[in-house]
């Protein structure tokens, strides 16, 4: 994977003038369904048509895709439609059907990418195709699992390499489907900067109200394209309903988009500008986040003080956590004059809390 400037070039080589769109439904479900859709895509900024026809579901007894009879639906959607087509492929059975009916791009889903056996499996039966080949991040939020799954393509010959960022599953509830932790997926691109990484706004949100502000993210973050699942009767498709958009939607997301594309000193400079401030934005969110959680659980203690008729401020405890985190600060490059700061009003907030859970 040193060279991984090699595997932009199959995107550098489509010369599209806008993020790379990939666009369809969650599952193929009929023949009418998959070319409706595909009609309705044809025109726009789509370049790879995608339909599930094996479908990884959660629990058993719900729709489980159409198999291999889809995949030659999606040869009619090419010759109707000059669209490239994609699918998700789980096994080696799936791959061998895959490439005798020229799927042009395929993927490997999060419940895949997570079994090392299943990667090797898959990049055996895959080795030395020129299809394209996503790898969505595993499940559990693990950078070296997701690395270690692209890295054994790679190894089995596969040039035309890519990822894709659909969130991670977390037993908390969060209003997610599958949570960002964006953070990881910019630790992905610092990494391999020239792998092509695209954004699946739809299995993150889960929701299709929150998948534009999820694509511009992903966009400031300096993704390379989006997977976005589409249908033209959102409400009634047979997986994943919650999430699909319908092409009219998708059109109008794409034009509100606000795309920093890097052409001359002045444009790179605020992509630059506009992508770290992106960062910022991520984290600044995260602090906030944990911030809700620590008093959270101020509140819990809160109560447990009420309990035990104990008083809220307890001096040893505070001056003991004060000592820690000046040292913590100091070996991230935080002056003492800041942690003292910032603890001290993490620290009046928190007895403020703990003071009304007491009077209440
Ligand atoms: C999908 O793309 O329809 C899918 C099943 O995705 P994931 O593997 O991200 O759950
Ligand atoms: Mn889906």
């Amino acid at each position: 994977m040193e060279n991984s400037k090699q595997m932009r070039t199959w995107l550098d080589d489509m010369n599209l003038d806008h993020p790379l769109v990939i666009a369809g439904p969650c599952s193929a479900e009929t023949e009418e369904q998959v070319l409706k859709i595909a009609h309705e895509l044809k025109d726009t900024d789509v370049s790879y048509f995608r339909a599930g026809i094996w479908k990884p579901r959660t629990r058993p007894g719900n729709f489980e895709g159409v198999g291999a009879l889809g995949l030659k639906w999606l040869q009619k959607v090419k010759e109707e439609t000059g669209m490239k087509t994609c699918t998700e492929v789980a096994n080696a059975a799936h791959v061998k059907l895959a490439l005798e009916h020229d799927i042009d791009l395929l993927w490997i889903g999060a419940r895949s990418t997570v079994s090392p056996f299943i990667m090797q499996d898959i990049a055996d039966a895959l080795e030395g195709t020129d299809k394209i080949v996503l790898v969505k991040n595993p499940v559990n939020p693990d950078l070296a699992l997701w690395l270690g799954g692209i890295e054994r393509l790679h190894t089995a010959g596969i040039k035309k390499l890519g990822a894709i960022h659909r969130g991670f599953s977390t037993y908390e509830k969060t209003k997610y489907r599958n949570t960002p932790e964006w953070q990881l997926a910019i630790d992905f691109q610092t990494k391999f900067p020239d792998l092509p990484l695209i954004n699946d706004p739809s299995h993150i949100t889960g929701n299709r109200e929150m998948i534009f502000d999820v694509c511009q993210t992903a966009l400031d973050l300096n993704f390379d394209g989006l997977m976005i699942e589409t249908h033209f009767d959102p409400d009634n498709a047979w997986s994943d309903a919650a999430q699909q958009v319908t092409p009219t939607k998708l059109v109008e997301i794409m034009k509100d988009l606000k795309i920093r594309k890097e052409s001359g000193q002045e444009e790179a400079f605020k992509a630059e500008l506009g992508k770290l401030r992106a960062q910022i934005d991520v984290i600044d969110n995260q602090v906030i986040d944990v911030l809700g959680k620590r008093m959270k659980i101020s509140d819990t203690i809160g109560a447990l003080k009420k309990e035990q008729n104990v008083a809220v401020l307890q001096s040893d405890r505070w001056n003991t956590i004060l000592g820690k985190m000046i040292l913590e600060g100091e070996s991230k490059g935080l002056s003492e004059e800041f942690v003292l700061k910032m603890f001290k009003a993490i620290h009046q907030e928190s007895i403020n809390h703990q003071e009304k859970v007491l009077k209440a």
